[in-house]
Formats: C-alpha cells, sequence, structure tokens
C-alpha cells in the first residue's frame, strides 16, 4: 500500500530574497520528495511565504507601498528562484490568506474553551509591560530589539532568540536593550497580553518528543529530543506570549479587537492553510482533511498517513513545543516526524556580506552556474544529523566535476556515440548490473533517513566500478577495429545500462539528468524501480549535452557579484514609470544655475520618527526626523492632503533641506524642508532614496 505523505518546508519570510543557506533545507526536502514519489507514494509537498509580522508592516512604511504589494512581488522572487532550483511545490501560499485566518481562529477557539486538570483555562490574559519606542511611538516587536543575550551574554542579539546559544527569551530579558527603529533606548509600557500556558502539555510534550512512528522511526532526532528534555521539559514551561498590541501587520484576534496574533501563531498554521488551499486549487487530489486528519477523521489513527516537516535547528522551539501543542489542543493529528537541519557555513564561516559569501540564489543563477551542482553537493554534505554543513568553494567545483561528470556522465559520453542500438541481450559485465540493483535497498534506505551522504557514496562506489569496466574495456580502441564491433556493442551496452541505473539511484537529487537518460535510452528513469533490470535492443536518441564541467571562474564571478550587492531596491510600480510629459509642460524648467550654486543646498537623508496631526492647520503635518545620532529635527510638511494616515510615515527615509534658516510658523518652528514632488492635493509624493541609505548622509 502506498503511504500518504504531506511534506512541508518551513516557510520562508516575506522580508528577505532567498539565499544558499534556506536553499539547505529546500533542496534537503524536494530529494526526500522526489525519492518518496519514485517509491510509489503519494507525496503532497507544501510551502507558502510567512508575511505577518512588524517587519513588513515596517518596510512598507519606508518603501511608501502597501504590504500587499510587497508581498506580491516577493512571492513571486520567493516562487521563481524555487522553480529554477528544481523545488517543485505541489503548492506554494501565503499566511496572509482568508484560509489561514479561519484556521487560525479555529485553533484559538480551541485553546479558549481547553482546561487543564484543575479546571483552569489553558489562556491566560494579564498586563505585561513592554518595550516601547518613545521616537517612534510603537512598541516593539521582539526582531526590532537588539541586546546582549541574558544567557550568553552574546551582544547584538534580537530580542526572541539568540542565535549564539540558541535560547528563547522576552525581548524585556535583553541586557542594554536598543530599538532598531530608531536607536532609542526602548522604555517600559504595560498593555494587554494572551498567553498560552504550556505547562499543562508539559507531560503530553516529554512523550511527544520521545514518541516513535510504526516503522520505529523516530519523531525527533535523537539529538534534538535530548536537548528539549535538558533545556526545557525538565522544568515547568513558561507560558507563552502570543498576542501583540496595534500596530501590527497580522490577524486581529477575534476575541480581542485591538490585539493582533503573534506572526508565529500564524506561521505554522500556514501549513494547513496551504494545503487547504491547494486542495481547493486542485493542486492537491483529496481534501485537507485527508491529508492532515482531526480525531474522529479516518485516517487519524492510520500509520500510513503521515506529515512531515522540513525546518532549520533555529525554529526547533516553535515546531516541537508550541505546535504540537497547539495542534493537540485543537484535536489535529501530530507530525509524523520532524527533521532538522542545520546551517550553512561558507569557507568555514558564517555567511558574509563583504566576504561575499552571503550569495542569494538568484546571484548562483546569474552567474550561469547549473543549479544541479549545488544539489548535488548539498546532497554529498547532508546526513540524518543536525549538523552544520559547509560549502567549500574550491571543494564544490572538484566534487560536482570528479563525481557529476567525471563518473557518472562520462559513462555515457563515452560510449552513447560509438553505437546505435544496445545488444538485444544482456552481456556479461562480471556481475556488475545484479549487485548495483541489490544495492537499490541499501540507497533507498539511506534516502529515507535523510542520509543522502550515504546513498550518495554508495552510487559513487557503483560507478568507479562501472568506469573500471570502460577503462579495462576501451570501447575508443574497440571502434577502430570493425571485427570487434560486437565487443563494442556489448561494452556500449553495459556501460550505457550502468549509466541510467546510477541516473535512477540519483534521480532525487538530479532530476535533470535522470530524464535525459531516460530521453537517450528510450526508457523510464522515474520510478525507483526502474532499476533493477536493464534495457535491450532499443535505438539510442541521439546523445545531447547532459551536465556542463563546473567553471571555478563562475563561481569566483558569483562571490565577486555577492560582494557589491546591496539590498534590493524597491522595483517601481508601473504607474511610477508612465512618462506623459505633461508634467514638464506645466512647469517648465528653471533657469540655469551654476554647481556652486547648487552645492549651497545641503540635501540630507533623514528617517522620520514621528508623523502628526497639528490643530488647526489643513495642510500641515508635523515631522519630528533624524538625521542620526542625535540630531532630531521639527519639518513641517504640506503634505497632509496627500498623507491623510501620519502614522504610516513613521521609520520612513526622506530627502530633506538641513541648511535652510528656520522658519517661525504660528505652530512652532521649522528646522528643515520635505522634498516632495507633485502638483499638490492628493498628489504629492515624497522623495525616498533606495533601501540601505542612512540618515544623515549628503545628497550629491
Ligand atoms: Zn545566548
Amino acid at each position: 500500500m502506498p503511504r500518504q505523505i504531506l511534506v512541508t518546508a518551513a516557510l520562508p519570510y516575506v522580508n528577505g530574497h532567498i539565499h544558499l543557506g534556506h536553499l539547505v533545507e529546500y533542496i534537503q526536502a524536494d530529494i526526500w520528495v522526489r525519492f518518496q514519489r519514485m517509491r510509489g507514494n503519494h507525496v503532497a509537498f507544501i510551502c507558502a511565504d510567512d508575511t505577518h509580522g512588524t517587519a513588513t508592516m515596517i518596510r512598507a512604511r519606508q518603501e511608501g507601498r502597501s504590504e500587499q504589494q510587497i508581498m506580491a512581488e516577493m512571492s513571486e522572487a520567493h516562487q521563481q528562484d524555487f522553480a529554477e532550483f528544481g523545488v517543485q511545490f505541489s503548492y506554494y501560499g501565503s499566511t496572509d490568506s482568508a484560509s489561514n485566518k479561519a484556521l487560525v481562529g479555529e485553533i484559538w477557539s480551541a485553546l479558549r474553551a481547553a482546561k487543564d486538570a484543575a479546571g483552569a483555562a489553558i489562556v491566560a490574559e494579564r498586563d505585561v509591560t513592554q518595550l516601547y519606542d518613545p521616537k517612534a511611538g510603537s512598541f516593539l516587536a521582539d526582531r526590532f530589539v537588539k541586546g546582549t543575550c541574558p544567557k550568553c551574554k552574546s551582544p547584538d542579539q534580537y530580542g526572541d532568540s539568540c542565535d549564539k546559544c540558541a535560547s528563547t527569551f522576552s525581548p524585556t530579558d535583553l541586557i542594554d536593550p536598543v530599538s532598531t527603529l530608531s536607536g532609542a533606548k526602548p522604555e517600559l509600557r504595560s498593555a494587554k497580553h494572551y498567553f498560552v500556558r504550556l505547562e499543562p502539555f508539559r507531560a503530553f510534550l516529554k512523550e511527544w518528543t520521545r514518541s516513535n512512528g510504526a516503522d520505529g522511526t523516530a519523531t525527533l532526532q535523537p539529538e534534538i529530543a535530548n536537548w528539549l528534555h535538558g533545556t526545557f521539559l525538565s522544568d515547568e514551561l513558561r507560558d507563552w506570549d502570543v498576542s501583540r498590541p496595534a500596530p501590527y501587520f497580522g490577524f486581529e484576534i477575534p476575541d480581542a479587537p485591538g490585539n493582533y496574533f503573534y506572526v508565529w501563531v500564524d506561521a505554522p498554521v500556514g501549513y494547513l492553510a496551504s494545503l487547504t488551499d491547494a486542495c481547493t486549487a486542485g493542486k492537491v487530489a483529496g481534501t485537507p482533511r485527508q491529508w492532515w486528519p482531526k480525531t474522529g477523521d479516518a485516517g487519524y489513527a492510520d500509520q500510513a498517513v503521515e506529515v512531515h516537516h522540513f525546518i532549520g535547528k533555529d525554529i526547533t522551539y516553535f515546531h516541537t513545543l508550541f505546535w504540537p501543542a497547539m495542534l493537540k489542543a485543537a484535536g489535529y493529528k501530530l507530525p509524523t516526524q520532524v527533521h532538522i537541519h542545520g546551517f550553512l557555513t561558507v569557507d568555514g564561516e558564517k555567511m558574509s556580506k563583504s566576504k561575499g559569501t552571503f550569495i542569494r540564489a538568484r546571484t548562483y543563477l546569474d552567474a550561469a552556474l547549473d543549479p544541479a551542482y549545488l544539489r548535488y553537493y548539498f546532497a554529498s554534505k547532508l546526513n540524518s544529523k543536525v549538523e552544520d554543513i559547509d560549502l567549500n568553494l574550491t571543494e564544490f567545483a572538484d566534487k560536482v566535476n570528479s563525481d557529476v561528470v567525471g563518473k557518472v556522465v562520462n559513462l555515457a559520453s563515452r560510449t552513447a556515440k560509438f553505437v546505435p542500438t544496445l545488444t538485444t541481450t544482456y552481456p556479461e559485465d562480471g556481475g556488475l548490473f545484479a549487485t548495483a540493483a541489490k544495492e537499490s535497498d541499501a540507497i533507498a534506505e539511506a534516502f529515507a533517513s535523510c542520509d543522502y551522504n550515504g546513498a550518495l557514496r554508495r552510487i559513487m562506489a557503483l560507478a568507479d566500478r562501472a568506469n573500471e569496466f570502460v577503462e579495462a574495456r576501451a570501447p575508443w580502441a574497440l571502434k577502430k577495429d570493425p571485427a570487434k564491433a560486437a565487443e563494442l556493442a556489448a561494452t556500449c551496452t553495459v556501460s550505457l545500462n550502468l549509466f541510467r541505473q546510477l541516473c535512477i539511484y540519483l534521480a532525487p537529487v538530479l532530476p535533470g539528468l535522470a530524464q535525459k537518460a531516460g530521453e537517450l535510452l528510450n526508457a523510464s528513469c522515474s520510478s525507483w524501480n526502474d532499476a533493477a533490470k536493464p534495457v535491450l535492443g532499443i535505438t539510442l536518441a541521439p546523445f545531447q549535452h547532459l551536465v556542463a564541467r563546473l567553471d571555478p571562474v563562475k563561481v569566483q564571478a558569483m562571490v565577486d557579484a555577492s560582494k557589491v550587492e546591496s539590498p534590493a531596491p524597491a522595483t517601481p510600480t508601473p504607474a511610477a514609470v508612465v512618462d506623459d510629459g505633461a508634467a514638464l509642460s506645466a512647469e517648465p524648467l528653471a533657469g540655469t544655475i551654476a554647481f556652486e550654486d547648487f552645492a549651497k543646498v545641503d540635501l540630507r537623508v533623514a528617517r522620520i520618527i514621528s508623523a502628526e496631526e497639528v490643530p488647526k492647520a489643513k495642510k500641515i503635518l508635523k515631522l519630528t526626523v533624524t538625521l542620526g545620532s542625535d540630531d532630531r529635527r521639527t519639518v513641517f510638511a504640506g503634505i497632509k492632503s496627500a498623507y491623510g494616515d501620519p502614522t504610516k510615515l513613521v521609520g520612513r527615509l526622506i530627502v530633506i533641506v538641513a541648511n535652510l534658516a528656520a522658519k517661525p510658523m504660528s505652530f512652532g518652528t521649522s528646522e528643515g524642508m520635505a522634498i516632495a514632488a507633485g502638483p499638490g492635493g492628493s498628489e504629492i509624493f515624497l522623495l525616498s532614496p533606495d533601501s540601505g541609505a542612512k540618515p544623515g548622509q549628503r545628497i550629491h
């Protein structure tokens, strides 16, 4: 009976582009999915953009765009990157969807109704003091506070977790906190928050984190289970703060207006929502409840209905404590397995923008490097343990060239052009084909347990033996002697069948190569069992190029390109690039000035840290801007008719004339002039620099 397997990969955050560090996971998950499908199992592979949280809101403000514009643009970029690396999702959704809102509501209702053994509610409400940025006029979400880790004392850590010791905490626990919005020292203010009490789930979590599936496979890798038991589950579990006060980009809590679900509530629910949308769109056959059953559904107790998560070690806590507790409370089937991988280092170090080793997926593709190289290299490094893997850029080229090109592709390129057809009976090959067929189970076992390194080592050992055979028979010499035509045909038949067998075993990693092998030999390479039998008597298709050698020059070009890359500039909207000439004729150019005249005007980048209406002034907004450090100024700007909601301006970078004489006005003194285009009314457009510019920088 085929298994029915739902696979998810972590949802990439909408605020950043996919880089090679992300790709470790998506390639790892994609290989596993392709492998399971080759084994005849039914697999749905689900992902989505993780959209909510303060970061999206702030970026929208800074870029003067809506969250929806940012989400649409980033989703398209993410999906394009994944597709080009051969990561083939059944469906790619968004956490900002109607289905997710409904599912979060459903799970929230279940949590609200839940009681512990003593009859006390699982959800608690209490006032908490939270960090508040007095300059920006906003409560500070975890990622907008940086400071020193309270546990290991590492500096420069975000307010929710430490990337050095992996402990999680609350932003108020940080030592010497600083607001990343304005650089201000945050102050404490009180607001009501909602908490999910995890302690009542502790007995359940202790058991679940040590549980095994039907086939004896552990739900969690042993080192993860040990870490959870040693670090968290041996003590009382802290309550989980699941709400954030407005302003926050996310779902408003249905029974608590003005409060929003913390992004980590709706992000994992996004797996369920994306599955739901996949079924609705017909991208996944069946109903969501058939893939992810609830108590009482037919599949709930069925071991062949499985849910598998692939995640990085940094989000272990969310997926192995919070998430199973939420699923348990709402009656959903618990994850069958959570596959956790380590981080990617490049040349032995953390990825670094200045060294050019913080490499985006797009930069890799732009360097004309074949994505198959990276899939192979990552696979060769991945095992079932939670270890960091290193991309050694020199070894990368060597390994791909020696294994994929030198050992596998060579078998075909050295023999396919010598014969038009394969022999009709399989020639004597010293047991090579039969031996490789017998390796099928061991290789499959390695893929199934995510030990891709082990699988590739076995496959390459088979490739070595195949190459020894071809070397010994020397078909290029046989070709010169017409009397040896039969021996040449036999040699090529063996070599090409061994090549095909290897390509089938490699198909989860190198699907493109397997497809080309299938086309060359007019035979299927898409099912695991295809490796059990040779193909005979067929006419070869014309030999086409399979995989090129990896040129190290391209690797260097990729590193160089990564060094100069700055954060993505905002893409102009279609409306912004329309040029109708009307504006120029409405206001003709001013008279020519000398450069010295221009140089007198000191234009600076400034960040808006507060924006408010001025009583009785119909057109004016009062902006408080900073030029960095302590230079704060009040600027009165006649932009109210175009910027109705002044709070949306907070955080934005604008351009001001910084050396204009201060101008006393009836409501205060203006200490600068904001630069804007447009005739007025609703058509006033503040100027912003591309992202990356810093407050205080002069505009030349
Ligand atoms: Zn720490």
